[in-house]
């Protein structure tokens, strides 16, 4: 008789999925050399650019991010998310530090007063990426570190205007922040009766997807407070099955999923990759939300994409898409009471 041998299933050793989601972060890339030692790019090509850049606006990219990011390619559209570039240094006209004028929005520390019916609370001023086109990298976060004091200013504010029926998580990367303290949060905004829904806009459970934890599905589904979470993907390569995975659970825990995507040159300005975003998404529980036109932040004009290129994109898309899989391009107007359409076929 001939004996089989039983089949074996080998743990892969190379998993992120011990690691806990802070250690991920504290782990995360930060200087030049490592990135591109850990990407195999060649330093001769890439590390005055990159140096140049990160002096601006530090590196900052966890592993489970730059494990989806092809090595030794400096056209990876993941890559070119976070990788500085020497055109970062480039004065353009036009370009500032604080497109958005948010700066000016705030009135009680740690909150924004943008919307009439929307505020966003600044949970915590860091992200768990370096996102290199990111329209706050000129931020002062540190004025928006929280004292109790400021906390209970930020209720009180929220209690007192009844126009207010939605907070939105806000940062820096929300989810950033302990699960302890959104758990408090969310608990104190729940007291507020006009308060109806909670947003939460975060790039974390698609850099970092171990960061949909047992302790955050804990508080999640617990608020009378219905939940809206935005995300922030810009490219199909950005949801790996470790994502998706982080989405489902999200979902499960009850939350609606959304997601707005910069449309940035050399990453996602192409019908195809727009398509399949789309495609991805809804396969992965989140309704497209918003692609917004690029904004003239100071040190990230080598992303731009003009409007009429914007638009012709989205005319595209909506050819080979269901209506519904089609984001709304929009533009943030400093002073407008919520985004601004931009007309598809002006
Ligand atoms: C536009 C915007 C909002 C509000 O979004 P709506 O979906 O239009 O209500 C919140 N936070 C940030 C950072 C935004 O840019
Ligand atoms: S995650 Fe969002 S807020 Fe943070 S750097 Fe990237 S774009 Fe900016």
């Amino acid at each position: 008789m001939i004996q089989r041998t039983p089949t074996r299933i080998e743990a892969r050793p190379a998993d992120n999925d011990s690691a806990s989601w802070q250690q991920l972060l504290s782990g995360a890339i930060t200087s030049p050399t490592a990135l591109l030692e850990r990407l195999d790019l060649d330093p001769r090509l890439w590390l005055q650019g990159a140096e140049e850049g990160h002096r601006l606006f530090a590196i900052r990219v966890p592993e489970p991010y730059l494990s989806r990011i092809t090595r030794g390619n400096p056209q990876d559209p993941l890559l070119r998310q976070v990788l500085p570039l020497s055109e970062e240094g480039v004065l353009a006209d036009g370009y500032v530090s604080d497109p958005l004028q948010e700066v000016t929005a705030s009135e009680t520390t740690g909150l924004i007063r943008k919307y009439q019916s929307r505020a966003l609370l600044m949970v915590t001023g860091q992200c768990a990426i370096n996102c290199r086109y990111c329209f706050r990298r000129h931020f002062p976060y540190e004025e928006h570190r929280l004292s109790p004091l400021d906390r209970d200013r930020v209720i009180d504010t929220l209690r007192q205007d009844t126009r207010i029926n939605e907070v939105i998580f806000s940062g820096g990367d929300p989810l950033v922040a302990s699960d302890r303290l959104l758990a408090a949060w969310t608990a104190a905004i729940g007291e507020i009766p006009h308060i109806r829904r909670l947003r939460i806009h975060t790039r974390l459970p698609v850099v970092i997807p171990q960061r949909v934890c047992d302790s955050l599905l804990a508080w999640l589904p617990e608020t009378r407070l219905q939940t809206v979470i935005v995300l922030h993907i810009n490219h199909p390569a950005e949801l790996d099955l470790a994502t998706r995975l982080a989405l489902a659970r999200l979902r499960a825990a009850g939350a609606t999923l959304l997601n707005q995507s910069v449309i940035l040159r050399g990453v996602n300005d192409n019908a195809e990759v727009l398509t399949e975003l789309s495609e991805a998404l809804f396969e992965a529980g989140v309704m497209p939300y918003y692609l917004h036109a690029f904004d003239p932040v100071a040190g990230a004009h080598h992303f731009d994409v003009s409007d009429d290129a914007a638009r012709a994109l989205v005319r595209t898309m909506l050819a080979s898409l269901p209506g519904f899989l089609v984001p709304k391009l929009v533009r943030e107007i400093p002073g407008k009471a919520g985004k601004t359409p931009i007309d598809l076929f002006a």
